[in-house]
């Protein structure tokens, strides 16, 4: 018989019911130092008394309204962003996925708009994550999320991640779009090094291409800069967000510049929860601590503190792990032995980690783990490691 819950899930044999911090309690009361983050989404850690007041405030006041009427707190933190960032303007969503959805609309009807309406192609990448949906699926195009889900949405070319000759040839006038993750998190914590995003908008601008990063995992403070692409020196002209931005509340969103935004006029979009103004009051308070010079510099410095870490289990066991790689609070081990295998041996030391593809294990801690918590995680990680 089926499951009530629709069994699309391999769940851990693990049931949380309380988080502090970064610690998640099981229904048994053992603790576990949490370094997944709900896969990159608890980007303050649980139960952080900011987000909880700000949700608790918002909660009192009022849910929902529905966008046919202003949203202060919708407003509020569109304000918010669009002064932290690139963009000049922001639809708000509820996921990744839905994101990546209004990504590929924009870029198909600013060409549309511009009198190019054959000017559809998007230009993806191997080991790409973009979520569940039709659009999200066809654009990472792995046979994995694709297989009997025909027929696709078309209008995505696939090119090899790191195959330059590949994306010079790809790219020309009839391209809509090059959508790209500046860290690959799925795809197993790639990072596109600075030098080859500068390429790439390069190449967009070359070609009047627009370039859509999807920072849905690596935004929001994870890899040390607000956003991940700030590191290279070159902005977007669309960006995907979610999972950290809403700290555990479902709110994801879609910046653009003015240009890029120009084709999505009066009735072109919608969502009857995007902007909702619990979503949006926890979105502002989660924002409000992140972009901050001097939080950001204590990103960097953990990040350094966990990647030294990482780097000394490395060589402590070089039969379990192979490497480190990523960029600030958004780190990959690469494993030797079967990653889901470190994955269920941190479980049994009490420390959560998330696997990824290329046979990695991610480390995704809350961005204000605090220094004794990243020497627990020496501890339990080695427990793990010591176990195999
Ligand atoms: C998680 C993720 C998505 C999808 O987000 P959902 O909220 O699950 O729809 C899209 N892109 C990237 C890079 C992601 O990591």
């Amino acid at each position: 018989m089926i499951p009530s819950v629709l069994p699309t899930y391999a769940r851990a044999p693990l049931t949380f019911v309380k988080g502090e911090g970064s610690w998640l309690v099981e229904a048994d009361g053992r603790r576990f130092l949490d370094l997944g983050a709900g896969i990159a989404v608890n980007a303050l850690g649980h139960a952080h008394p900011p987000l909880v007041q700000a949700l608790a405030d918002q909660a009192q006041a009022v849910w929902h309204t529905s966008n046919l009427y202003h949203i202060p707190a919708q407003q509020k933190l569109a304000d918010l962003i669009v002064d932290k960032t690139f963009a000049d303007t922001v639809f708000f969503t509820n996921s990744g996925t839905e994101s990546c959805e209004l990504a590929v609309k924009m870029a198909r009807k600013y060409w549309f708009d511009k009198g190019q309406p054959e000017r559809t192609e998007i230009i993806c990448f191997t080991g790409s994550f973009h979520g569940r949906s039709s659009a999200g699926i066809a654009a990472a195009g792995s046979e994995k999320m694709t297989k009997g889900f025909g027929p696709l949405l078309p209008g995505f070319t696939h090119l090899e991640f790191g195959d330059h000759d590949a994306l010079n040839a790809a790219a020309s006038d009839k391209i809509a779009a090059i959508m790209v993750e500046p860290v690959q998190g799925e795809g197993g914590i790639r990072p596109l090094p600075d030098a080859c995003l500068k390429g790439l908008r390069d190449l967009c601008d070359e070609h009047g291409i627009l370039l859509i990063l999807d920072e849905v995992q690596c935004g929001v403070g994870r890899t040390g800069k607000l956003f991940a692409h700030e590191w290279s020196g070159v902005t977007p002209d669309i960006m995907m967000v979610a999972k950290g931005i809403g700290g555990g509340f479902p709110i994801g969103c879609v910046l653009a510049t003015e240009e890029a935004a120009s084709g999505m006029t009066l009735g072109t979009h919608g969502s009857t929860y995007g902007g909702n103004p619990l979503g949006c009051a926890v979105g502002h308070a989660v924002l409000t601590e992140v972009a901050d010079d001097a939080f950001l510099a204590e990103v960097n410095r953990k990040a350094g503190l966990l990647r030294q870490k990482l780097e000394g289990l490395v060589a402590s066991f070089p039969e379990v792990f192979e490497s480190v790689r990523g960029s600030g609070l958004m780190l990959g081990l690469k494993c030797k032995v079967i990653n889901t295998d470190v994955v269920t041996a941190g479980y049994a030391a009490g420390v959560i980690t998330v696997p990824a593809a290329d046979n990695v294990i991610r480390l995704l801690p809350p961005l204000n783990i605090t220094d004794e918590e990243i020497a627990e995680a020496q501890t339990r990680l080695t427990a793990a490691a010591e176990s195999l």
